[in-house]
């Protein structure tokens, strides 16, 4: 019996040890999965190219500090004109610029604060406020070390780095609602402060607000036909009567009435509803010039607009080519407006556009000249058909000597290069008179006509004859 109790007795001290042990092993799998889980943690949090925070990484890190004690502000920062480091550097400089820009904002900031990389060259920085003096030193010492990167010949890349500034309230921790505007912040950007630095107010919430509104409805918008071609006329010099158009989109909403393109244009550039624009209103056109030429009219080429988001889809110009194919044109009844902004990028693609707009027998021009950086030299490398002057060339005031000097000239060189001219803008008699001693080919502006319905602009420009 005292055997069998002593048996039982080692059984249950054996049993005892090895659970024990069970546990011990237990524990430190566990504990290795966690270290693992960590480091693995750790590495998805970990942006690919900076080698500092990702957007995610940043983004939890950063609710979890606004959750605590004190104010934050949430920085969004941008790189001025990014694309022309990759453009003239390559790709691997543009990541190894990333990196650098992310260390010397990290290097700034203190262990409760926290920044990551958002998307391609956008920054998130998590910092302390205490009020915008200070926020504008800080700042400013990470810009100039920003602005201090030199290539490996010793010349500065030129960086500027774009601040929107959005001060968290007490409670708030929405953190891509922050985010977003911070991000829409940058369009305050005023030369008031020692780095440029935009601060979101309340009408940023209004606009964004009413940015959602617009968003909601366009697709609707666009399947029920409130979306028009407004049709402004150009008028030739020597006669002075309609020799062309252009087709301005109208947004005619049932409940709030006509809504202007600078009121929709840059946000669908920024959501990419612009595509689908540009494409219903270049079928438009090509519509209304079938039927004018079914019905026998004179030829009265039209131009649309092609917004420079067109340029992330990979031949993109296919689209506009089936639905040419679709319609019988003349050649040279449509003409198609680049914007200028166009010609700072990769002037070979753009090249290879207008070779394929002269194939399927389009014409092509670039609109808004002289508003931006375009050089006069570009005018030589990309062969155009026309030039539009900008309207800044006619702004009332600057009727003087040297404003005239200088269209004088743009308007010489673009001669010289067999390009038609048009004159954007303009609203007085006097700059119509020394046009026409330019012999600038074609005005379109407000001393003549505003763009105008579809049957309006028939009457006037069929209606006589
Ligand atoms: P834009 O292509 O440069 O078009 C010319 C703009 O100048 C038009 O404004 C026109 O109404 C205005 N304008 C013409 N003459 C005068 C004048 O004498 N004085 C003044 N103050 N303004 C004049 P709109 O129709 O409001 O269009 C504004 C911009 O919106 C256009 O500038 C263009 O960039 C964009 N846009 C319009 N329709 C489309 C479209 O279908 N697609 C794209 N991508 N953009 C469009
Ligand atoms: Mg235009
Ligand atoms: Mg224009």
């Amino acid at each position: 019996m005292v055997l069998i109790m002593l048996t039982a007795l080692e059984t249950f001290e054996e049993v005892y040890v090895k659970v024990s042990l069970c546990f011990v092993v237990a524990g430190f799998v566990v504990a290795v999965l966690l270290m693992k889980y960590k480091f693995l943690y750790r590495k998805l949090g970990r942006d690919d190219v900076t080698g500092g925070k990702n957007k995610k990484e940043f983004e939890r890190i950063a609710k979890d500090l606004i959750g605590g004690s004190g104010t934050y502000v949430l920085v969004y920062a941008n790189i001025d004109r990014f694309k022309l480091i990759n453009d003239d550097y390559g790709d691997s400089v543009g990541d190894m610029v990333l990196q650098k820009v992310q260390s010397i904002i990290d290097a700034e900031l203190r262990w409760d604060e926290v920044s990551g990389r958002i998307m391609a060259d956008n920054f998130g920085v998590l910092m302390r406020f205490n009020s915008i003096k200070m926020l504008e030193h800080r700042l400013a010492r990470i810009s100039e070390q920003i602005a201090d990167l030199k290539d490996e010949n010793g010349n500065h890349y030129g960086i500027i780095l774009y601040y929107g500034v959005y001060v968290i309230e007490q409670g708030e921790n929405d953190i891509s609602a922050i985010m977003e505007y911070a991000n829409l912040a940058r369009r305050n950007i005023s030369p008031s402060h020692m780095v440029p630095i935009g601060i979101y107010d309340e009408r940023d919430r209004q606009r964004l607000s009413r940015e959602k509104t617009l968003e909601m409805k366009m697709r609707k918008s666009l399947e029920q036909g409130h979306f028009i071609p407004y049709l402004q006329p150009k008028f030739e010099l020597k006669g002075e009567t309609v020799a062309g158009a252009e087709a301005l989109v109208r947004w005619i909403d049932p409940e709030e009435g006509m809504i202007y393109p600078n009121e929709f244009i840059p946000l669908f550039e920024s959501n990419g509803f612009v595509v689908d624009i540009d494409l219903y209103m270049f079928e438009e056109v090509c519509k209304m010039q079938e039927k004018w030429n079914q019905e026998g009219k004179p030829i009265v080429p039209v131009s649309v607009n092609l917004s420079r988001t067109h340029f992330e889809v990979p031949n993109f110009f296919e689209q506009y080519e089936k639905i040419l194919e679709k319609y019988d044109l003349p050649p040279k009844t449509i003409e198609i407006e680049l914007t200028e902004s166009l010609f700072y990028n990769d002037l070979q693609s753009l090249n290879e556009l207008v070779s394929h707009i002269h194939e399927v027998g389009l014409s092509c021009s670039i609109d808004d000249f002289g508003s931006g950086y375009s050089s006069l030299n570009m005018l030589k490398d990309v062969k155009v058909d026309a030039l539009k002057l900008d309207r800044v060339f006619f702004a009332s005031g600057d009727n003087d000597k040297r404003g005239r000097d200088i269209i004088q000239s743009v308007i010489q060189l673009a001669q010289a290069l067999d390009l038609h001219t048009i004159s954007e803008g303009v609203e007085e008699r006097a700059q119509v008179d020394f046009l026409k001693e330019m012999d600038c080919d074609l005005i379109q502006g407000y001393v003549f006509a505003k763009p105008m319905p579809v049957t309006e602009f028939e009457k006037l420009a069929f209606g006589q004859r």
